[in-house]
Order: C-alpha cells, then sequence, then structure tokens
C-alpha cells in the first residue's frame, strides 16, 4: 500500500511517499519558495538527491512538480492508495484522525483562528491533493490530537469562563504525533507496556514541546492554544507575563501584525542570542565566549528542566525521559544539562552514551532510577500508519 503524506506550509509542500507493506520511505523532499518565480524543488528517491529550481506559482504546480518525478521514477504507474495530510490544529472537534471531507476541510479554515500561520496552509494543501487525487481517501492528522483529553484543569486559563467555552479558549498542544511516536518507541526500548510506564518526552527543535505522558495518553503538554506557549524556541517566545504584550504595543507603537511577527518570528532563541535561531549556530557561539549565545542555551536548558520537575509532580512519579527532534536527538550538551540537575529524582546519565551513541538509545546507566531515551522522531510515519489505521 503506497501512501503519501503531504505537509503544506505558506510558500511551500513538504512529501513523503511511504510502501506502508514495509513501512519504508520511497521518496521525500519539499518544495519551498512557492510563489517565487525560482521556486526550489529538492527531493530523495531511493537514495538520489535531486534538486531543480523552477518558477512555481502555486501549490497545485508544486504537488504537479513532485508527482512528475514520483511518476518518472519510483511509481512508474503504480497508484497512490491514500494521502495523510499534517493539519497543526483541530480545534475543539477532533481527537483523532478524520477521513477527510468537505465539512472536514471547513473546519480546519475555520479553527485558522487558533493556528493562523498554519491552517490556512494545511487546509489549501488538502484541497489541491484532493484535486489531484479525486478517488483515493485523504486522511487529516492533527497535531492536536495526541493531547484532546488532558484532564480541565490542565487546559483551562484563568479567563472568565464563558469566553474559554465562547471561544474555545484552552490548552491544545501540538506536536502530537511525536509525542505519541517518540513515547511508543521508548517502551519498547525499554521492553515494558507503555500502559505501564510514565514518561516525560521532550521535543525540542526549532518548536520545542514538552508532554507528560501517562500510560500512553498525553495528560499535559508545555504548548497551549497556539504553538507559542511553552519553552524558549528558535523565534517564539514561549510563555511569558500577558502584560509584557500590552507593554510592547504602547511603547513600541505595534498592531496586532507587528506584535504576532515579533513574539513567533523575532524572538526566542534568535530574539536572545542576537545570533541565530539555529541552535548549532548558537552553541559555536556559546563555546566562543558569547554572552547572550550563552544565556540562550541556559534558558533553553532551564525552561526543559522546570517542565520535567512539574511533570514529574503531574505524572506523580517517573519512569523515563526521552529526548527527541533536532536539538534533543543530536546535542550532547542540551541533554547533559537538562539531566544534571534532576538527581533529586534519580536520574543518571551515562557520559559515554550520551556523548558517542547515535539513533534510538538509553543514555541512563544501569542504576539510574529514571531512564533516558533518545529518539529520533518519525512525524511523517505516524502520519502514514494513521493514514493506514
Ligand atoms: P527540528 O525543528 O526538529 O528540525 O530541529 C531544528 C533544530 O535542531 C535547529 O535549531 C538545529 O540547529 C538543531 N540541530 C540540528 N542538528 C543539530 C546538532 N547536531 N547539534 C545541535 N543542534 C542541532
Amino acid at each position: 500500500m503506497l501512501v503519501l503524506v503531504l505537509n503544506a506550509g505558506s510558500s511551500s509542500l513538504k512529501f513523503n511517499l511511504f510502501d506502508m507493506s514495509k513501512e519504508i520511505s520511497l521518496a521525500e523532499g519539499m518544495v519551498e519558495r512557492i510563489g517565487l518565480a525560482e521556486a526550489n524543488l529538492a527531493c530523495t528517491v531511493e537514495g538520489d538527491r535531486h534538486k531543480e529550481i523552477l518558477p512555481i506559482p502555486t501549490h497545485r504546480e508544486a504537488l504537479e512538480a513532485i508527482l512528475d518525478r514520483l511518476k518518472a521514477t519510483v511509481l512508474q504507474g503504480t497508484p497512490i492508495h491514500a494521502v495523510g495530510h499534517r493539519v497543526v490544529h483541530g480545534g475543539p472537534k477532533y481527537g483523532d484522525s478524520v477521513l477527510v471531507t468537505e465539512e472536514v476541510v471547513k473546519d480546519i479554515e475555520t479553527f485558522a483562528m487558533y493556528a493562523p500561520l498554519h491552517n490556512p496552509a494545511n487546509a489549501l494543501g488538502i484541497r489541491t491533493a484532493m484535486a489531484a487525487f479525486p478517488d483515493v481517501p485523504h486522511i487529516a492528522v492533527f497535531d492536536t490530537a495526541f493531547h484532546h483529553d488532558i484532564p480541565d484543569h490542565a487546559r483551562m486559563y484563568g479567563i472568565p469562563y464563558e469566553l474559554s467555552q465562547k471561544y474555545g479558549i484552552r490548552r491544545y498542544g501540538f506536536h502530537g504525533t511525536s509525542h505519541a511516536f517518540v513515547a511508543a518507541r521508548t517502551a519498547i526500548l525499554l521492553c515494558r507496556p507503555l500502559r505501564a510506564l510514565k514518561i516525560v518526552t521532550c521535543h525540542i527543535g526549532n518548536g520545542t514541546s514538552i508532554c507528560a505522558v501517562n500510560y500512553g495518553k498525553s495528560l499535559d503538554t508545555s504548548m497551549g492554544m497556539t504553538p507559542l506557549q511553552g519553552v524558549i524556541m528558535g523565534t517564539r517566545c514561549g510563555t511569558i507575563d500577558p502584560s509584557v504584550v500590552e507593554m510592547l504595543m504602547e511603547y513600541e507603537h505595534l498592531d496586532y501584525n507587528g506584535i504576532t511577527d515579533l513574539l513567533n518570528k523575532k524572538s526566542g532563541l534568535l530574539g536572545i542570542s542576537g545570533v541565530s535561531s539555529d541552535f548549532r549556530e548558537i552553541e559555536r557561539a556559546a563555546e566562543q565566549g558569547n554572552d547572550r549565545a550563552r544565556l540562550a542555551r541556559d534558558l533553553l536548558t532551564y525552561n526543559v528542566r522546570q517542565y520535567i520537575g512539574a511533570y514529574a509532580t503531574v505524572l506523580d512519579g517517573l519512569d523515563a525521559i526521552t529526548f527527541t527532534a533536532g536539538i534533543g536527538t543530536h546535542s550532547t550538551f542540551v541533554r547533559a544539562k537538562v539531566c544534571s540537575k534532576l538527581s533529586f529524582l534519580g536520574v543518571k546519565i551515562d557520559p559515554e552514551a550520551n556523548e558517542h551513541g547515535t539513533g534510538e538509545r538509553i543514555i541512563s546507566t544501569a542504576d539510574s532510577r529514571v531512564a533516558v531515551t533518545v529518539v529520533p522522531t518519525n512525524e511523517e510515519l505516524m502520519i502514514a500508519r494513521e493514514t493506514v489505521r
């Protein structure tokens, strides 16, 4: 069974084609800079890399360019059986993946009120793919779905109850496919059933979220109604006092777009360090003695540690901590620093395993009361699995 996974952004379209009989990726890549005369198509098909610069005015031409490459290489007449779509926000309605209908697409467009930067592009991607593949099932897989059942006391904000109800203002959480995937892999690594484990999963990448996974279910998570809340991120501020927003709007003369742009794109590690949003560059600058880069690095590790401590309480115990995403998977420094001050929980890292291993592994010592694992995430495979299910 061939499943095409699509992830549409406002000017990009990522894809991954899976053969789900073996759960292997046959081809993957993305089109970037859609809308410009010089857009980029980059893809890897059965190990061969291919790059092209071509004019791509809309998502329709982006998908056509991708399909042309696939048809000429891996597909060669074999049909695609289903398309899985990554959708950032499922609003209050969707607690599971869903077969796409017109009503579903309209809902996704409506829930742009919670994810204005993501949902319109996701809906556009679905409409484009449905026009290209009118006869196959399309499945929407929501980033928020895994957190759909977190208890009210963990998801309500302290605003008037009627307003929460009227607008659906509450914590939704994101990166759900990633948290679900790495929690399940951690159980396999530890040779224990997921339903018996209390895990804190740390998805630390450009976007960062932490999740308290109680016996396989999300009990709490650090992102909120939008992906802006929680830990400091590449360019997003994370949790701040809402009064900061009022003050900046007034004193910096910012309107809605101005403050949205500042908090989403100019803040976080980039805003603090002044160096970059890319953590590798921040690590490099920090090692060379750049104080602001050091501060950005320290803020990130401090925030992650705060959440792990909080979630050990939320879970009323802790069996494992799992690190994933670009920074979580690759930064030995971040993992060591986060875990160095968790000795009160009985966390003991094996420095050798932390520094020298690769891929999925346990990096805690044999006598650590809490296991620590590294699990590269695979959100696209999760979306393909959901599509098959
Ligand atoms: P993601 O959003 O999961 O793709 O993660 C992107 C982030 O991971 C960026 O900040 C990268 O700088 C960071 N990253 C990727 N590789 C490494 C590495 N080897 N060491 C430290 N950070 C890394």
